[in-house]
C-alpha cells in the first residue's frame, strides 16, 4: 500500500497532522522532530509509506540514494555548521531491536553546537 490510514508519518505527510515542515517534493516530505535531541533535529521521509529499511528492495535505490544527497544540504540550510567542524548525524531506526517506533521509514538529522540531549 502506498499510504497506511493509521500511520502518524502518513498523516503528516497528508496535512492530517500538524508539522513544521523542512522541504518537501514529490518523493519526500522533511519535518522537525518534535522532540528534538540536538539543536537541528529533523526527519526525512518517503512519501511513500514504507514500514522501515528492512522493506527497501532495488526500486527504492533512487530514493534513497536522493535523501543522502539531500541531507546535507538541508542539514546547513537548518543551522548545522559546516564539515568537518561541523557537521550531522543521520540515524535510521530501523525494528524494534533498531529502536524503531514510528513504522514508516524515516531518516533522522541532527546537528548544531555541542553537548546535544542525546547521542
Ligand atoms: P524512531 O524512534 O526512529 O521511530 O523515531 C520516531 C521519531 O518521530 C521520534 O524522534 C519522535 O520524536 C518523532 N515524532 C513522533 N511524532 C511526531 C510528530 N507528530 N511530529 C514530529 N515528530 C514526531
Ligand atoms: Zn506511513
Amino acid at each position: 500500500m502506498s499510504h497506511d490510514p493509521n500511520c502518524i508519518f502518513c498523516k503528516i505527510i497528508a496535512g492530517q497532522i500538524p508539522s513544521r515542515k523542512v522541504y518537501e517534493d514529490d518523493d519526500l516530505f522533511v519535518f522537525h522532530d518534535i522532540h528534538p535531541w540536538a539543536p537541528v533535529h529533523f526527519l526525512m521521509v518517503p512519501k511513500l509509506h514504507i514500514a522501515s529499511m528492512a522493506q527497501l528492495g532495488p526500486e527504492h535505490e533512487r530514493l534513497m540514494g536522493k535523501i543522502m544527497v539531500l541531507a546535507p544540504q538541508l542539514a546547513l540550510a537548518q543551522g548545522c555548521n559546516p564539515y568537518p567542524d561541523g557537521g550531522f548525524r543521520i540515524v535510521c531506526n530501523t525494528g524494534t531491536e533498531g529502536g524503531q517506533e514510528v513504522h514508516h521509514l524515516h531518516v533522522h538529522v541532527m546537528g548544531g553546537p555541542r553537548p546535544w540531549l542525546k547521542g
